[in-house]
Parts: C-alpha cells; structure tokens; sequence
C-alpha cells in the first residue's frame, strides 16, 4: 500500500521478472521529501533482493485522468534491469494505459559500459 501522506498522490506498480516472478511496490515517502522513493523502484528493489537481475515489464498505475510515465530516476533503474525491448505500462485506475519500450523512453541511458575499468 502505498505510504504517501505528504503529495496524497498514490502509486502502484508491478513487474513481470525473466523467470516469471511477479514483484509489486508502491510509492513510500518520507517527511525528507528527497529520500522519497517510486513505486517502480521499490518494485525492482524488491526483485533485485530476491535475486532478480532481468525483467521482461513493468506497469506502474495511478489514479490520474492520463497514464502516468515513470519519471528519469526510474526510467534508468528499469533500462538496467531491462533490455531495449522491455516493456513500460503506463495505466490509470480507468484501465486507459500506454505500453512504451524502455528504449523509447530512455534513448540514451547510462550503462556500464561509461564505467572506468
Ligand atoms: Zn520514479
């Protein structure tokens, strides 16, 4: 459930792990704004803590009259544990959703090949 007593704006998301797994998160906030974390990556913190180190897609849902994106932090936490083709669910609790590659969304993202060594 999502713990969001401060923006009042709750976020769900869940995503389907490479071997078939399902992870869920919400949005968790804090009262240090900035230590706030999305419901995407409580998502994939909680599959990287089970092991998971690929996804084949994620939804992330909220009660908003449009599909809400993944913001830039998320967008590159997801094209780490994705690949191009990985899928990115954006819907509304009208059932109104938006299915965007990861590679649409984040063209660019910085990977480890930028890393020194
Ligand atoms: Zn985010």
């Amino acid at each position: 459930l999502a713990h969001a007593p401060y923006s009042k704006f709750k976020v769900g998301a869940a995503l389907l792990a490479a071997d078939g797994q399902l992870y869920t998160g919400c949005n968790v906030e804090s009262a240090s704004y900035s230590l706030t974390v999305c419901a995407e990556r409580v998502a994939l913190l909680k599959a990287a803590s089970s092991g998971v180190r690929k996804i084949k897609s994620i939804a992330v849902v909220a009660d908003t009259e449009e599909p809400v994106p993944p913001c830039g932090a998320c967008r590159q936490m997801i094209s780490e544990f994705g690949e191009e083709g990985t899928e990115v669910i954006s819907a509304n609790l009208q059932g109104k959703a938006q299915v965007f590659t990861i590679k649409e969304l984040l063209p660019t993202p910085f990977d480890p090949s930028f890393l020194p060594g």
